[in-house]
Protein backbone atom coordinates (compact mmCIF):
# COMPACT_ATOMS: atom_id res chain seq x y z
CA UNK A 1 0.00 0.00 0.00
CA UNK A 2 1.44 3.61 -0.93
CA UNK A 3 1.81 6.45 1.52
CA UNK A 4 -0.38 8.50 0.20
CA UNK A 5 -3.63 5.80 0.03
CA UNK A 6 -2.76 5.33 4.04
CA UNK A 7 -3.30 8.81 4.29
CA UNK A 8 -5.97 8.91 2.52
CA UNK A 9 -7.58 6.23 4.44
CA UNK A 10 -6.88 7.29 7.51
CA UNK A 11 -8.35 10.79 7.02
CA UNK A 12 -11.53 8.99 5.60
CA UNK A 13 -11.68 6.58 9.46
CA UNK A 14 -10.93 10.07 10.95
CA UNK A 15 -14.24 11.49 9.55
CA UNK A 16 -16.04 8.66 10.02
CA UNK A 17 -14.80 8.64 14.35
CA UNK A 18 -15.84 12.26 13.94
CA UNK A 19 -19.41 11.54 12.44
CA UNK A 20 -20.12 8.77 14.73
CA UNK A 21 -18.84 10.58 17.83
CA UNK A 22 -21.25 13.35 17.19
CA UNK A 23 -24.25 10.61 16.31
CA UNK A 24 -23.42 8.82 19.58
CA UNK A 25 -23.61 11.85 21.48
CA UNK A 26 -26.76 13.38 20.19
CA UNK A 27 -28.05 9.50 20.66
CA UNK A 28 -26.55 9.62 24.90
CA UNK A 29 -28.53 13.05 25.30
CA UNK A 30 -32.21 11.33 23.39
CA UNK A 31 -31.38 8.08 26.04
CA UNK A 32 -31.33 11.06 28.86
CA UNK A 33 -34.78 12.65 28.01
CA UNK A 34 -36.71 9.33 27.43
CA UNK A 35 -35.65 7.94 30.78
CA UNK A 36 -36.20 11.10 32.21
CA UNK A 37 -39.55 11.11 30.62
CA UNK A 38 -40.00 7.68 31.45
CA UNK A 39 -39.41 8.25 35.28
CA UNK A 40 -42.11 11.14 34.98
CA UNK A 41 -44.91 9.57 33.36
CA UNK A 42 -43.98 6.38 35.60
CA UNK A 43 -44.98 9.05 38.69
CA UNK A 44 -47.64 10.21 36.66
CA UNK A 45 -49.16 6.73 36.26
CA UNK A 46 -48.63 6.20 39.69
CA UNK A 47 -50.21 8.81 40.99
CA UNK A 48 -53.34 8.37 38.44
CA UNK A 49 -53.64 4.78 39.72
CA UNK A 50 -53.79 5.69 43.32
CA UNK A 51 -56.30 8.24 42.52
CA UNK A 52 -58.51 5.77 40.76
CA UNK A 53 -57.96 3.39 43.68
CA UNK A 54 -59.10 6.23 45.98
CA UNK A 55 -62.26 6.79 43.83
CA UNK A 56 -63.27 3.11 43.45
CA UNK A 57 -62.59 2.32 47.52
CA UNK A 58 -63.55 5.32 49.22
CA UNK A 59 -63.53 3.64 52.58
CA UNK A 60 -60.13 3.13 53.95
CA UNK A 61 -61.08 -0.20 55.68
CA UNK A 62 -61.99 -1.86 52.11
CA UNK A 63 -57.95 -1.19 51.06
CA UNK A 64 -55.87 -3.89 51.53
CA UNK A 65 -53.14 -2.97 53.70
CA UNK A 66 -50.51 -5.26 54.29
CA UNK A 67 -49.07 -2.48 57.72
CA UNK A 68 -50.07 -2.25 60.60
CA UNK A 69 -52.42 0.18 61.76
CA UNK A 70 -50.46 3.40 62.40
CA UNK A 71 -51.28 7.37 62.50
CA UNK A 72 -52.69 8.60 58.84
CA UNK A 73 -49.84 11.01 58.68
CA UNK A 74 -46.92 9.16 59.60
CA UNK A 75 -47.59 5.95 57.27
CA UNK A 76 -48.03 8.93 54.51
CA UNK A 77 -44.56 10.65 54.91
CA UNK A 78 -42.92 7.03 55.60
CA UNK A 79 -44.51 5.36 51.86
CA UNK A 80 -43.34 9.31 50.42
CA UNK A 81 -39.79 9.37 51.71
CA UNK A 82 -39.38 5.16 50.64
CA UNK A 83 -40.77 6.23 47.16
CA UNK A 84 -38.21 8.82 46.91
CA UNK A 85 -35.34 6.64 48.19
CA UNK A 86 -36.66 3.73 45.57
CA UNK A 87 -36.12 6.94 42.69
CA UNK A 88 -32.96 8.00 43.91
CA UNK A 89 -31.76 4.31 43.62
CA UNK A 90 -33.49 4.08 40.25
CA UNK A 91 -30.93 6.61 39.12
CA UNK A 92 -32.66 9.98 39.47
CA UNK A 93 -32.06 13.10 41.33
CA UNK A 94 -34.57 13.97 44.39
CA UNK A 95 -32.88 16.71 45.73
CA UNK A 96 -34.37 19.80 44.67
CA UNK A 97 -31.27 20.82 42.95
CA UNK A 98 -31.72 18.77 39.93
CA UNK A 99 -35.13 16.89 40.95
CA UNK A 100 -36.30 13.71 38.14
CA UNK A 101 -33.02 14.23 36.28
CA UNK A 102 -31.06 11.07 35.57
CA UNK A 103 -28.05 11.03 37.50
CA UNK A 104 -25.51 10.38 35.16
CA UNK A 105 -22.60 11.27 37.29
CA UNK A 106 -22.99 8.59 40.73
CA UNK A 107 -24.24 9.98 43.78
CA UNK A 108 -25.28 13.41 44.39
CA UNK A 109 -24.36 15.35 47.74
CA UNK A 110 -27.59 17.27 47.76
CA UNK A 111 -29.86 13.99 47.45
CA UNK A 112 -27.69 12.19 49.97
CA UNK A 113 -27.86 15.22 52.53
CA UNK A 114 -31.82 14.64 51.85
CA UNK A 115 -32.00 10.75 52.23
CA UNK A 116 -29.82 11.06 55.38
CA UNK A 117 -32.15 13.66 57.24
ZN1 LIG B 1 -29.38 15.44 43.45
Amino acid sequence: MEKKEIFTQIEAMEEQMGTMYADLSRLKTIVVELLEENQRLQMENERLLRLIREDQYPEPTMEPDAEPAKPEGLSLTREGYENLARLYHEGFHICNVYYGHLRTEGDCLFCMSFLNK
